[in-house]
Order: C-alpha cells, then sequence, then structure tokens
C-alpha cells in the first residue's frame, strides 16, 4: 500500500492550487459580498481548462480516483462559493452520463460548457418546496402530449439555476409508481416555460448561485427523457408489474460514487482553515508569546490536523473504490461525505476560536469559512441522510 501521490497527480494538485491561489482567492471576499456570478473566474477556468468536459472524462480514466478530489480540495481551499460554480455543471453532467443515451452526451455535455471564450453552465434540478430528502414525494409532472413532454412543476435550491443554459430535470412520469414513475429531461433555456425564480440570499457559498426553477407549459421533444423514450417505457412496465429494475442499486452506487468528490470540497475549506489558524497563532502574542505556545490552543491545532487527514484519507479511499470498481460495503462514499461535512463545520468553528475576536469579523477570512462549512452537512443528502445509508449498509 502506498499513499503517495504519483508525478501527475502532484503536478495536477500545483496546477489547481495556483488557480486557485492566483484567480480565486484574491477575489472570494469580493463574490460573497456582492453574490454576484463570478463569470470573470469561470471564463478564466474554462480557458485554463480546468472548466471543461475534458476534466471530467480526464478523471473518468483515472485508476486511483484521485483526479476530482485532488482538484476539488485545491479549488475550495480558494472559496467554496466560487469553486461550486466551476464545479457545479459536473452534477447535471454525470446525471446526463449515468442516465442518457451516448447520443444524448454527445449532444448535450458540449451545451454544458459553451466554450472556453463563451463558457456556459448547467444545472440538476430534483428539490421541491415539499420534497428534499424525500425525493419520492415530487410534484413536478411530465405529461406526454403526442410528440412532445409537457412539464410543470417548481423546483427550489437549484444551484445555477439563475445561469444556466442547460437544466437537467427530475419529474414524475406516473405518480401512482412514486419514485420509480420518475424520469429526468433535459431542457434548454431557449426551450421556453422553464425561468428561474427567487434567488436566495445565503449564509455562505454566496458565490453560487442558488434560485427557484418554475417550469409552467414547458414543452420539449420526445427524445429529451435522458436514456430515451423506448427504456423509459420499458422501466415503467417493469414497475408496473412489480418486478426490479435494479435501477435503485444502481441509483444508490451513483451517490457512493459521486459523495467522495463533494467530501473532498468540504476537506479542502478545513484545510484553509487550519493552514490559517496555524499562522495566526505563531504570528499573534498574548501574555508575552506566541499563542501557539499556549496548551490549549496547540490542542485546537491538533484535533483540527488530525481531523482534516482522517477526512482526506476516507475521501481518497472512497474515490479509490469507486474508479476501481469495488464494491461500497459500509457505503463509504456517504461516509467520506458524512465525515468531511461535519469536520468542516467544527475545524472551521475551531478556527474562530484560534482567532478569537477577530475570527468573528470578516477582515479575516475565517469567518467566511465557517458560513461556507455548514452546507457540507445539508446538501447533496444531510447529515442524517447519510447515516441513514450507512447503517442500512451495515445491517442489511
Ligand atoms: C445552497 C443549496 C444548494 C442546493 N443545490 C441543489 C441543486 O443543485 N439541486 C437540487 O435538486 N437540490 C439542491 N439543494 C437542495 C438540497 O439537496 C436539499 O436542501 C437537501 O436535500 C435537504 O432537503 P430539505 O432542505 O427539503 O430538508 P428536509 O428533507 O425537509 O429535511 C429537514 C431535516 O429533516 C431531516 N430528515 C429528513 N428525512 C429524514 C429521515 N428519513 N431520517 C432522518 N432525518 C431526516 C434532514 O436531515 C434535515 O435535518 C441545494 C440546497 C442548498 C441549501
Amino acid at each position: 500500500m502506498d499513499f503517495s501521490l504519483n508525478e501527475e497527480q502532484i503536478e495536477l494538485k500545483k496546477w489547481a492550487h495556483e488557480f486557485a491561489e492566483k484567480e480565486i482567492r484574491p477575489v472570494a471576499a469580493e463574490y460573497d459580498e456582492s453574490e454576484e456570478f463570478p463569470w470573470p473566474v469561470v471564463k478564466k477556468a474554462a480557458e485554463a481548462g480546468l472548466y471543461s468536459v475534458d476534466i471530467y472524462m480526464q478523471a473518468q480514466q483515472d485508476p486511483t480516483g484521485l483526479t476530482l478530489p485532488l482538484l476539488m480540495e485545491e479549488i475550495f481551499w480558494g472559496c467554496a462559493g466560487i469553486g461550486l460554480a466551476i464545479f457545479g455543471t459536473g452534477l447535471p453532467l454525470s446525471a446526463l452520463a449515468s442516465v442518457g443515451t451516448p447520443e444524448q452526451l454527445m449532444e448535450w455535455a458540449p451545451k454544458m460548457f459553451g466554450t472556453p471564450q463563451d463558457p456556459r453552465v448547467a444545472a440538476f434540478c430534483v428539490t421541491e418546496p415539499q420534497a428534499g430528502s424525500d425525493v419520492r414525494n415530487l410534484r413536478t409532472k411530465a405529461i406526454r402530449d403526442g410528440n412532445e413532454w409537457v412539464l410543470n412543476g417548481t423546483k427550489v435550491f437549484i444551484t445555477n439555476g439563475g445561469v444556466a443554459d442547460v437544466f437537467v430535470v427530475v419529474a414524475t412520469v406516473d405518480p401512482e409508481l412514486g419514485h420509480r414513475g420518475q424520469a429526468s429531461f433535459i431542457i434548454h433555456k431557449d426551450d421556453g416555460g422553464i425561468a428561474a425564480g427567487k434567488k436566495e440570499k445565503k449564509l455562505g457559498i454566496r458565490a453560487s448561485n442558488t434560485t427557484e426553477v418554475i417550469l409552467e407549459d414547458c414543452r420539449i421533444p420526445l427524445d429529451r427523457v435522458l436514456g430515451g423514450i423506448d427504456r423509459l417505457e420499458n422501466k415503467l412496465e417493469k414497475a408496473r408489474k412489480g418486478e426490479s429494475t435494479g435501477r435503485s442499486s444502481a441509483a444508490l452506487r451513483t451517490f457512493e460514487v459521486t459523495r467522495p468528490a463533494v467530501a473532498a470540497q468540504a476537506v479542502g475549506i478545513s484545510r484553509a482553515a487550519l493552514e490559517y489558524a496555524i499562522q495566526y497563532s505563531k504570528d499573534r502574542e498574548a501574555f508575552g508569546v506566541p499563542i501557539a505556545q499556549h496548551q490549549s490552543i496547540q490542542n485546537h491545532l491538533a484535533d483540527m490536523a488530525t481531523e482534516v487527514e482522517c477526512a482526506r484519507l476516507l475521501t481518497h479511499k472512497a474515490a479509490w473504490l469507486a474508479a476501481s470498481g469495488r464494491p461500497f460495503e459500509k457505503a463509504e462514499g456517504s461516509m467520506s461525505k458524512l465525515k468531511a461535512g461535519e469536520t468542516c463545520v467544527k475545524v472551521t468553528e475551531q478556527a474562530v476560536q484560534v482567532l478569537g475576536g477577530w475570527g468573528y469579523v470578516k477582515e479575516f477570512p475565517v469567518e467566511k469559512w465557517y458560513r461556507d462549512s455548514k452546507i457540507y452537512t445539508l446538501f447533496e443528502g444531510t447529515s442524517e441522510i447519510q447515516r441513514m445509508v450507512i447503517a442500512r449498509a451495515l445491517i442489511s
């Protein structure tokens, strides 16, 4: 067993770190304050090749699974809100790649990203006002009308909702079949009948755009259902007969595979806070010595560093399980998201503590990291839902 990174991984990490240091950190506070979408940074990321379909293809082919976790940790070390603006399109892309036909992938992936000169972003729309964790309860409907689908409903909390060109929308085709009666549809903003609603003002990740997405008689061609119409009809037929399609275990594995990348984002914020707290403790004096010499500050730093290391190891292990096709026997993907998310909240809070009153004001970045951290126990499955998934894996 070898925990060291290879040459290629060291280079990748360095490249992403330089981008985060030069292009993200200097503007992080500004975008946090203005809550504007950081298009200029996304454009620079696209020009550098960091925001592209190719990055995800490269990650897909990496047998170690570490490409995305390494990139995420560095970019989110820079700023989580801007990081989400750059990597938020990964979510609809992974839905398209896992459910869509090869033709759909070829047509829509480039539309999601645009070009380096004119980058575009995409959104993944599942959550509704009455259905967050409980995705069986979706009310957005897709009704077939001749050669078209007509979609109606309201989505909430949609990352990139107000800035996306392309939307992957999960809707109910047959409400009587519950979760098994749902399908994903691909919609372009110019199709008509789709629009952003209220933009949320948030505690953290404020450079990331979060809005309602409203569908009102949104008409799209029949072939916009992901996976194609034949596959959907086949699936619905099986569900009506009560036969298994094997889709729920496939969906569970998809979550396990994607969660380590989200966990790595939280590790990036945690590491930023840890590094800052270490440096500050060496520079700040109290009672005639640097606070780093006080035992209680050392305890904070030691606990923070240990937790970050644990979260990263679990994240890398889960990413390796995914890439090597091994089973997630204990829901290790969910474990990584749970551990990294909760570590992020804890470590950023301790960083505030190490800075004392200066940790609580905007003059220093730890205040922002503390606010940014909280989302990691909420989206992409709350901590409670991760625990539920882990416990089910243990007792099944
Ligand atoms: C900034 C932001 C960005 C987001 N981006 C997207 C996006 O791009 N696309 C998208 O579709 N969604 C997105 N979401 C939605 C996010 O995934 C949901 O908020 C999340 O799934 C929780 O759903 P909820 O908010 O409805 O909470 P609820 O599901 O109502 O949960 C409330 C509380 O009850 C707990 N709970 C619920 N069910 C159980 C259970 N069975 N057992 C134990 N506890 C339970 C939860 O853990 C939580 O503590 C985003 C949310 C935010 C805040």
